[in-house]
């Protein structure tokens, strides 16, 4: 079988669209030679090797050996040069990670492999510039030394080992901390020295490998294993990227960067990533080889600027980054070097961008005719899409706010938190709910918990490439880069800036769209959409934001199939979401009203009573309560649909558990408090979510059901007294069986023909179940012949399904995740293959029973666009969720319909 797929020269054996055998970065290489964009040669070794060498204890099939030497030969062939040739000029060789998706920074790469002792000496003598080969040795025998041989910092170390011997040089040598570039060839050669030390006393005395081709077969089988690097797996987890993917290994001839002022190094999008804005963005470092960009160690120069300092190089960039876009027709994230003058291309990938460049990024390449609406609609990533919605510093509060320092606006948006300098201990206080700054000089992936868990990301160094910038965007984290006042202190775990010193647990607010530093906590305010949209304070023509979101909703609307409503119990809810484009209410629950104000009272009257006459009594007072919260939902509606639960919870959860409020109640209702205890003893129950609830209350108490009934139907004909609409869906829950829907729904139609003959008015109805139970799913075509719709209750239906408890399932849940023995969590994720399997059961049931029976979701699951795209696909009519995720659903439904 083919191991090797070749490239260089405009020509390549792979192409752009076999990402998932050559991975991203080798697939994109091949697209780039092809399209004649200059690309060093090189091969790429299938992610099939990867499974290969996994399943195989870490061995390789037969085939590769003499596949990698033929890619290194066609390498030789078009640079001209020979691997390890101690005499000319020798060939060198990057080799480096790419997973079919890029994980940046998780895994590893190594440069400038093929230098030894001789053949750096001859590469001094070819290019006539010693500094420059001693240099490239120096890098290569650290990175070797960490990514092959294992040299990485112990647990207590402050530095990097090799870092911290590169410290100790200057030190010794200098009395201070210099740049790297001003070390001199005899400062290099002593460090290969002193490295090549190191490697033999952390190693128990292995030997820095002298052999060429020893170090490429060492560097490959580090990259396969960096695919299982700690670091690696979180982020993959956090990803939901598949560990059987495998990463692919890339061998490519090595330019340089650091052969001085007329070369360089950089990384450039191809539009900003950050805004969305049409303008060159990207930053480069002059003589540094390209890891120095992404470590953030050295602050690099916008890329506009090379302009300046290399106008050749810089109209070369220009001239390819159009190629880019009119090729690719996306965003281009792409890595470049320059070699004395001439621009090599390492890399190129759809660029991750923050919600609103995706959202800008879109719109503009619409008009720019790169892609149509409808691939327009696909490039706005629906899981990132409420980061539209997220808040921003009330701009009040912001302009009277100390700035104490500036940095690069790296990952926009506003956050407040208390600072820490750890990722240990900003997980820590996360955990308790503190809202959290992370703060570090620069970050590595190591810091990706910390990220994870904060609100923010400040760091002191790097650029907006660096790590802590790319990530921070692709989370939507709020990220300032590159923030050179501030002055951290690791030891004292303080902050100090111009003098001024903040210690641990100190508030801080950046805001990541200016790249401010303000001293305290400064109030958050709603996005631009939501003051148009929510608050109606902002004149919408003075968006361009709510604009741009406003076509983009309106494309969504063009090919929907999927409905989207919102849970909603109250008419604030309801005009919310309908204002972000939801058509009616696939959840209102009843219970959350009886909370409310001296209800309660009334309510627990009801459950404390003892007879039939007592309890009615108790639902009379009720009644007009409820009425009420209908008539202002229903008129909220103005003519959509709401879908009406009938009291869910158990009854217990009503009363007061306490001693003192207790005896309250007993005073207020001139009862013993002796009774209420009795009562709520009675009530107590081992398993309250498989206990008294649902429609086994309305069961046992039909008058329950009947007070709602009432209170839904006289709503309904006051409202439509008034012109307007109503279109009432009353939904039984808890069903397992037919006769339990059967036995309420017949209260239901009493109910409603009684209301309709009193007043006259005659009102639409539907009465219907939520499928919440194994049973009611396993049992749909016979509950559809009383059931007008279904609506899944996917919260109950996936604890009863799995037999989770989801209030209970934290002690375990993350062991699971974990262990991968749920891929995702349930609660957040339809559990396809187990519950959505009986979804699929109840909507093909349901429909031979009843064809035209309205399908519908209501749990948490409604907002999620993984669930909702799996609604879409077994057809379902509509789905609900809470009202600041409606813009999220329709964008996942419009998207599952393309
Ligand atoms: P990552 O996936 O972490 O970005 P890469 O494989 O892209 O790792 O390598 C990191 C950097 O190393 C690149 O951005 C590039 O600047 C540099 N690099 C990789 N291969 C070469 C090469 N053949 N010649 C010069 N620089 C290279
Ligand atoms: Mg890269
Ligand atoms: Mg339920």
């Amino acid at each position: 079988p083919k191991y090797v797929y070749l490239f260089g020269n405009g020509k390549a054996d792979g192409d752009g669209s076999m990402k998932a055998l050559l991975g991203g970065k080798g697939a994109n290489l091949a697209e780039m030679a092809r399209i004649g964009l200059p690309v060093p040669p090189g091969f790429t070794i299938t992610t099939e090797v990867c499974t290969y060498y996994y399943a195989h204890k870490k061995t390789y099939p037969k085939d590769l050996e003499p596949q990698v030497k033929a890619g290194m030969a066609h390498i030789e062939k078009i640079m001209g040069t020979k691997f390890g040739d101690t005499r000319a000029l020798p060939l060198l060789v990057s080799v480096r990670s790419g997973a079919r998706d890029s994980m940046p920074g998780m895994m590893d790469t190594i440069l400038n492999l093929g230098l030894n002792d001789q053949t750096v000496e001859a590469l001094a003598r070819a290019t006539n510039n010693e500094r420059f080969a001693w240099d490239c040795y120096r890098r290569f025998v650290q990175m070797y030394g960490d990514v092959v041989m294992g040299v990485q910092k112990r647990s207590g170390d402050d530095h990097e080992p090799f870092e911290q011997v590169i410290h100790q040089l200057k030190k010794e040598r200098y009395g201070q901390d210099i740049d790297d570039t001003k070390l001199t060839v005899d400062d290099l050669k002593e460090l290969v020295n002193r490295f090549k030390a190191l490697i033999k006393e952390r190693t128990g005395g292995k030997e820095f490998p002298q052999d060429p081709w020893k170090q490429l077969w060492g560097a490959i089988g580090a990259v396969f294993g960096s695919w299982m690097n700690d670091r690696a797996i979180v982020y993959r987890r956090k990803y939901n990227i598949p560990h059987d993917w495998g990463t692919a290994v890339n061998v490519q001839a090595m330019v340089y960067g650091n052969t001085g002022e007329r070369s360089g190094s950089g990384v450039a999008f191809t539009r900003n990533p950050a805004n969305g804005e049409k303008e060159f963005y990207g930053e480069f470092l002059i003589n540094a080889q390209g890891e120095d960009v992404v470590a953030g160690i050295r602050t690099p120069l916008p890329v506009v600027e090379l302009k300046k300092v290399l106008p050749e190089a810089y109209k070369e960039l220009e001239r390819i980054r159009n190629i880019l876009e009119k090729h690719f027709k996306d965003v281009q994230d792409f890595e470049f070097t320059i070699q004395d003058g001439k621009v090599f291309m390492l890399q190129t990938r759809n660029g991750k961008r923050t919600a609103l460049a995706a959202l800008k990024f879109s719109i503009d390449m619409v008009k720019e005719k790169l892609i149509d609406w409808k691939t327009a609609i696909l490039r706005n990533p629906a899981d990132q899409f409420d980061q539209l919605l997220a808040p921003v510093f009330d701009a009040k509060a912001e302009k009277a706010a100390e700035v104490i320092a500036t940095g690069l606006p790296a990952g926009p948006g506003a956050a407040s938190g208390r600072i820490y300098l750890s990722w240990e201990r900003a997980v820590a206080a996360a955990q308790k709910g503190e809202k959290v700054l992370l703060v570090r000089n620069e970050t590595t992936p190591e810091d990706l918990r910390g990220m994870i868990a904060a609100e923010g990301i400040l760091t002191a160094k790097g650029g907006v490439s660096s790590h802590a910038a790319l990530v921070a965007r692709q989370m939507g984290k709020v990220c300032v880069c590159g923030a050179g006042a501030l002055q951290l202190d690791y030891e004292a775990r303080t902050l100090t800036v111009n003098g001024r010193v903040f210690k641990e647990g100190d508030w801080l607010s950046i805001n990541g769209t200016l790249g401010n530093v303000y001293a305290g906590q400064i109030p958050t305010a709603p996005s631009e959409i939501v003051q148009v949209l929510i608050q109606k304070t902002l004149d919408p023509k003075a968006s361009k934001t709510y604009q741009m979101f406003k076509t983009l909703m309106d494309w969504c609307s063009k090919v929907t199939r999927l409905e989207v409503r919102t849970n909603a119990d109250t008419p604030e809810q309801t005009e919310n979401a309908l204002a972000f484009g939801a058509t009616g209410i696939g959840l209102c629950r009843t219970e959350h009203m009886f909370f409310e104000g001296n209800r309660i009272d009334a309510m627990r009257e009801m459950i404390l009573a003892e007879t039939v006459e007592e309890r009615k009594k108790a639902l009379a007072k009720l009644l007009p309560y409820q009425k009420q919260d209908f008539i202002g939902i229903f008129k909220a509606l103005r003519g959509y649909p709401a879908t009406i639960r009938f009291l869910d919870p158990p009854l217990h959860e009503f009363l007061p558990h306490e001693e003192a409020a207790q005896e309250d109640l007993a005073a207020k209702m001139g009862v013993p408090v002796e009774k209420i205890r009795q009562r709520v003893k009675e009530l107590h129950e081992f398993n309250p979510m498989l206990g008294f609830r649902g429609c086994r209350l309305g069961i046992v108490y039909p008058e329950i059901s009947e007070m709602q009934a009432r209170a839904v139907f006289e709503a309904a004909a006051e409202v439509q007294k008034q012109g307007i609409k109503v279109r009432p869906e009353i939904m039984i829950p808890l069903v397992g069986f037919k006769k339990e829907l059967d036995l309420q729904v017949e209260v239901v139609h009493r109910v409603a023909a009684e209301v309709m003959k009193e007043t006259g008015v005659k009102i639409q109805y539907l009465v219907g179940t939520m499928i919440e139970v194994p049973r009611g799913a396993l049992t749909a075509d016979e509950i559809a012949q009383t059931a007008q719709f279904f609506s899944f209750g996917t919260n109950d239906l996936t604890q009863t399904c799995l037999g989770m408890s989801r209030d209970d399932s934290a002690t375990f849940l993350p062991t699971y995740t974990e262990l991968e023995i749920v891929k995702r969590n349930p609660f957040a994720t339809i559990d396809q293959t187990g519950v959505g399997q009986l979804m699929q059961i109840a909507v093909e049931k349901g429909r031979k029973t009843r064809p035209d029976i309205k399908l519908g979701i209501c749990g948490e699951h409604g907002g999620d666009p993984d669930s909702v795209k799996f609604c879409h696909r077994i057809g379902l009519t509509y789905v609900s969720c809470s009202p600041f995720r409606v813009p999220v659903a329709r964008l996942a439904a419009a998207q599952a319909a393309l």
